[in-house]
């Protein structure tokens, strides 16, 4: 497929056949290279037009399953969008059995018991809304500290709900050289401050 000239690994190439996904939107076009190349990016986009798959796809290409930490972090306002992400996440680990990458989901509701018991064999990656995020760097039930990657979707819905101040502690736990992918449908200048602070350099995508 078209997705082959972006070096994805195998099973990704496989789980995107699996889903009839051949030919990458204009956003995966243009962001795809750069965040496996390391470049902080902010996709100015809305749902629909492909995010999801723009920052999971380069995210499994890099996640390394026999580092065991947490190397990137996801989170969305809403439960609702969480699930959306985990579950393209889930679809796209179907053929993923050899290399054993693992992900859960941290979200407002979930049974607490069981997260810690999950959280006992440490995740590669963790998609979470930001309360509950907070909550859990906070109580150390989760360590970002050697935290690789990190995706703020729905940044301007972040704002509107007062998130911005919950992932912020998060955000500052994790290390310096941090590859930070903001997505957004609209960049309000109360954003700035949030970007100037964690971006260096983004590729900025509008579509
Ligand atoms: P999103 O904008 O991430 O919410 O994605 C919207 C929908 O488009 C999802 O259901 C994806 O599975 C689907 N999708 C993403 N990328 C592609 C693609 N390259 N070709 C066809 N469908 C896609």
């Amino acid at each position: 497929s078209a997705f082959q000239r972006f070096d994805l690994p195998p099973f990704l190439i496989k789980s995107l056949q699996d889903q009839n996904i051949e030919k990458p939107m204009e956003i995966q076009e243009r962001l795809i290279p750069a965040i496996i190349n390391g470049r902080d990016v902010i996709g100015q986009s809305h749902t629909g037009s492909g995010k999801t798959l723009a920052f999971l796809l380069p995210i499994l290409t890099k996640i390394r399953p026999d580092h065991k930490y947490i190397q990137a972090v996801i989170t969305a306002p809403t439960r609702e969008l969480a699930g959306q992400i985990y579950n393209e996440l889930q679809k796209l680990l179907k053929n993923v059995s050899d290399s054993n990458i693992k992900a859960i989901r941290l979200t407002g509701g979930t049974d607490r018991q069981r997260t810690m018991e999950k959280l006992q064999k440490t995740p590669h990656i963790i998609v979470a809304t930001p309360g509950r995020l907070n909550d859990m760097t906070k109580n150390q039930a989760i360590d970002v500290h050697r935290t690789e990657m990190f995706v703020v979707d729905e940044a301007d819905q972040m704002l509107d709900m007062g998130f911005i101040e919950e992932i912020d502690p998060a955000a500052s736990l994790m290390p310096d050289n941090l590859q930070m992918m903001v997505f957004s449908a609209t960049i309000p200048e109360q954003l700035q401050p949030f970007l100037r602070k964690y971006m260096k350099n983004p590729r900025h995508v509008h579509v």
